[in-house]
């Protein structure tokens, strides 16, 4: 099978990385397909299961966990579950595709010790942690107590910012959405050999 390229897009929830690998799979010419992620949390809003993630059971997850199914896994939060499957990102080689990911930091990194040549790890920041605490609260999609967990993580997963190979701040989503879109393209026109 042959393999394509990578792309890592990780961050503290709410920093707008989704917003950005959205407008990454807008561009045809990148060739990129996102990645699914398994889940074990419920499905919010629009949601749909096989679109934005595969909804599955935590006992089923955790099947899956000792089958080794997963490149990857997270409990992001507790009790939820986040994992990249293996099957998925060859679903995406087979179309020869470069895989794009909007996972966490810890899973990020993951991906990138595996495949350290192939991938591009990419830190979005936000601005700082209040801005952060307002996007959350905008977005209404979380209970205050889940949008507390999540910020209490957030500071955590800063820190790690300089593990990553490029850091882009989304102060100005507009800057962000362009200079994602250069180190992207740079990345998969950078040889042709993978
Ligand atoms: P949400 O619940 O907002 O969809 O996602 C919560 C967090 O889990 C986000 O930071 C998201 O990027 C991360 N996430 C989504 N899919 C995966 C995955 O497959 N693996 C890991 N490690 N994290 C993931």
């Amino acid at each position: 099978m042959k393999e394509g390229k990578l792309i890592v897009f990780s961050a503290p929830s709410g920093s707008g990385k989704t917003t950005i690998v959205r407008h990454l799979l807008k561009q045809e010419e990148l060739n990129l397909e996102f990645s699914i992620s398994a889940t074990s949390r419920e499905k919010r809003g629009e949601e749909v299961n096989g679109k934005d993630y595969y909804f599955l059971s935590a006992k089923e997850f955790k099947t899956k966990i000792k089958n080794e199914a997963f490149l990857e896994w997270e409990e992001v939060y507790r009790d939820n579950f986040y994992g990249t499957l293996k099957t998925e990102v060859e679903r995406i080689w087979a179309l020869g595709k470069h895989v794009i990911f909007d996972i966490d930091v810890s899973g990020g990194l993951r991906i990138k010790r595996k495949f350290p040549e192939q991938t591009l790890a990419v830190f979005v920041k936000p601005p700082s942690i209040d801005e952060l605490k307002i996007r959350l609260k905008k977005r209404k999609t979380e209970s205050a107590d889940k949008i507390n967990m999540r910020i209490a993580k957030a500071s955590a997963e800063l820190a790690t910012a300089p593990l990553f190979d490029v850091v882009i701040e989304n102060d100005n989503l507009d800057k962000a959405l362009k200079e994602a879109y250069t180190l992207v393209s740079d990345f998969i026109n950078k040889s042709s050999d993978c």
